[in-house]
């Protein structure tokens, strides 16, 4: 789906963000409209995990505002003055948003079907057979359907992320975030992801941000790229443009290591 000339879902307005005495993101600024499928690359250390774990408020900010959905992300207005978020707001902001890891994370001990239903039936208080309705309906997205009984150590990598995806997508978030989500899979296991990835871009009008090293699936998959150097954005634009003609020095070099 096209993105949308609407209002912003995301709006990042000068956010800075340090660890210790290191500044990992430096008056960072950005936008994404609804819809939008966005790529995040650049060197590894450049800030582009820490901005999707404080966009899924796993990771403070030390300035600046976020606003999703029209909604100040750590702050709320109470009382007409706005004040930093409490628990509350942060629970209903987080709502918005779903995150796949690089490692997948699921429950160890709870089959296929319970890991994607636990949370629905536990922050949303859906009723099982709801979930499960919905679990399966997911699955069956996935390609997973006939591993809902299965336990994760029966799952091979690409299959354990594919679950991860559906977990994520189960609390029918309005933002999808993932972070390099095939980096730590085997060379075959990539593109079975990549696929779901793919019908989620196509099929869905979810907002995705991207962070990845598969540049040519990112050149497929973005309607636009973000270039991240040092904690800044260096390059913004098409991925034709980003990838063919790369305006700046720094974005040059990195893709001419690494294509
Ligand atoms: P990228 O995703 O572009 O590889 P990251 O956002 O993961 O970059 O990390 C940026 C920098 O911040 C790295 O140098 C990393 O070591 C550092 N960093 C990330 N998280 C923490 C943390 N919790 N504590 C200290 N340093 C961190």
């Amino acid at each position: 789906m096209p993105p949308s000339a609407a209002a912003p879902i995301i709006e990042i307005d000068g956010i800075s963000k340090s660890f210790g005495a290191f500044k990992v993101l430096n008056d960072l600024s950005f936008s994404v409209a609804p819809g939008e499928k966005l790529a995040l690359i650049g060197p590894s250390g450049s800030g582009k995990t820490t901005i999707l774990r404080i966009l899924m408020t796993l990771e403070g900010i030390d300035s600046g505002t976020i606003r999703v959905a029209g909604d100040n992300l750590y702050q709320m207005e109470r009382n007409g003055k706005l004040q930093p978020a409490d628990d509350a707001h942060l629970h209903k902001m987080r709502e918005k948003i779903g995150m796949v890891f690089q490692l997948f994370n699921l429950f160890p001990h709870k089959c296929v079907l319970d890991n994607v239903t636990l949370a629905p039936m536990l922050t949303k208080g859906v009723a099982k057979k709801d979930a499960e309705q919905h679990a399966m309906e997911l699955l069956d997205m996935v390609g997973l359907a006939d591993k809902a009984k299965s336990m994760p150590s029966q799952l091979s990598g690409g299959q354990k992320q594919r679950v991860a995806i559906a977990r994520a997508l189960a609390l029918q978030p309005k933002i999808m975030l993932f972070d390099e989500v095939t980096s730590a899979l085997d060379p075959e296991l990539v593109e079975e992801v990549l696929n779901v990835l793919w019908r989620l871009c196509r099929e869905t009008d979810m907002t995705m941000l991207l962070v990845t090293h598969e540049m040519g699936f990112a050149h497929d998959f973005a309607d636009r790229v973000l270039f991240f150097d040092r904690g800044r954005i260096v390059e913004d634009g098409k991925p034709d443009e980003i990838f063919r003609h790369p305006k700046q020095e720094r974005t040059q070099a990195f893709l001419k290591k690494i294509i």
